[in-house]
C-alpha cells in the first residue's frame, strides 16, 4: 500500500512536469541571478535544503517529477551504478553551476528582488513550442542516463538539486536534529539480500547492517527495502541523535 501510494504521487508529479519544469530549472536560476533576481527555482532549491534538515532525501523518493521517470526506466536497466565515481561528476557540475550563480549575483550588484514567476509569467512552464523542445530534451536526458548507466543514473550523475537535499541532510545530522530515517534491528537480519535488490539507489543495505549502520546520504527514504524485508528488520522512524 505504501509503495502504491508513493508511486501514485511520483506519477502525478511527473504528469505535472510541463507545469512545474521552470521551478526545477538550473537555467531559470542562472538567468534570474544575471538580473539580480531570486527566481522561483532558487526559492525551491532553498526549500529542498530546508526539507533535507528533517526529511533527508525523501523528496527524491516521494515527490520529484524525475523520480517517476527514473523508476519507470528501471524496467529497462535495473543494474546498480558506480555511485562514488558518479558522485564526483555530480558535485563537479553542481559546484560550477552554483559558483556561476553566485558570480552572476555579484556582477548584477547583489540581490535586487525576488520574482517567483521569473520566466514563468503565465504560470505554466511549457507554454510555447520552444519550451516543448526543452521539456522533451530533459525527459530524454534523464531517461537516457538511466537506460545507459542503470538505477537512477541521472540522479547519481547530473542532478543539480540533490546537493541541496544532501547538504540539508548532513547539516541536520551535524546539528543532531530529529530526522526521518530507516531504522534497523540488525540481529534479526538473515542476509537474504532482498533489500539490496529492491533498493532504488543501489545501496548495499545488508552490508551496512553488518557494519553497524545503514545511514547513507544516497538513501531517498523510498521504503522499498522496508517492504522487501520479511523479517521486519527495517522500518521508518525518527530518532533524535
Ligand atoms: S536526485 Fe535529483 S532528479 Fe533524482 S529524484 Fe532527487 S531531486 Fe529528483
Ligand atoms: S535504503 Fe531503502 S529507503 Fe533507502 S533508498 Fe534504498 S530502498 Fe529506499
Ligand atoms: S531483506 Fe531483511 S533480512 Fe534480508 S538482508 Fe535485508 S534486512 Fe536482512
Amino acid at each position: 500500500m505504501l509503495q502504491r501510494t508513493r508511486k501514485a504521487i511520483i506519477l502525478v508529479s511527473l504528469l505535472m512536469f510541463p507545469v512545474t519544469l521552470n521551478y526545477f530549472s538550473p537555467y531559470v536560476s542562472f538567468d534570474g541571478a544575471m538580473n539580480g533576481l531570486v527566481s522561483g527555482s532558487l526559492i525551491l532549491f532553498a526549500m529542498l535544503f530546508l526539507s533535507g534538515l528533517f526529511f533527508g532525501r525523501a523528496w527524491c523518493g516521494w515527490a520529484c517529477p524525475m523520480a517517476g521517470l527514473s523508476e519507470y526506466a528501471l524496467s529497462v536497466n535495473g543494474k546498480s551504478v558506480n555511485t562514488k565515481k558518479l558522485r564526483k561528476i555530480r558535485l563537479g557540475i553542481f559546484t560550477l553551476w552554483f559558483a556561476g550563480i553566485i558570480s552572476m549575483f555579484v556582477l548584477a550588484g547583489g540581490i535586487r528582488g525576488v520574482v517567483p514567476l521569473h520566466m514563468t509569467e503565465r504560470f505554466i512552464s511549457v507554454d510555447e513550442p520552444m519550451k516543448y523542445i526543452i521539456y522533451y530534451m530533459v525527459l530524454l536526458l534523464f531517461t537516457g542516463l538511466t537506460f545507459v548507466l542503470g538505477k537512477r543514473g541521472a540522479c547519481h550523475s547530473i542532478c543539480w538539486m540533490s546537493p541541496f537535499l544532501e547538504g540539508g541532510y548532513r547539516l541536520g545530522r551535524w546539528l543532531k536534529l530529529p530526522q526521518l530515517r530507516i531504522l534497523s534491528k540488525p540481529l534479526s537480519c538473515i542476509s537474504c539480500g532482498a533489500c539490496d535488490r529492491k533498493c532504488q539507489m543501489g545501496i548495499n543495505v545488508s552490508e551496512g547492517l553488518k557494519k553497524g549502520s545503514i545511514e547513507d546520504a544516497d538513501c531517498i527514504l523510498c521504503g522499498e527495502c522496508t517492504g522487501a524485508c520479511k523479517k521486519d528488520v527495517l522500518s521508518f522512524g525518527t530518532r533524535k541523535r
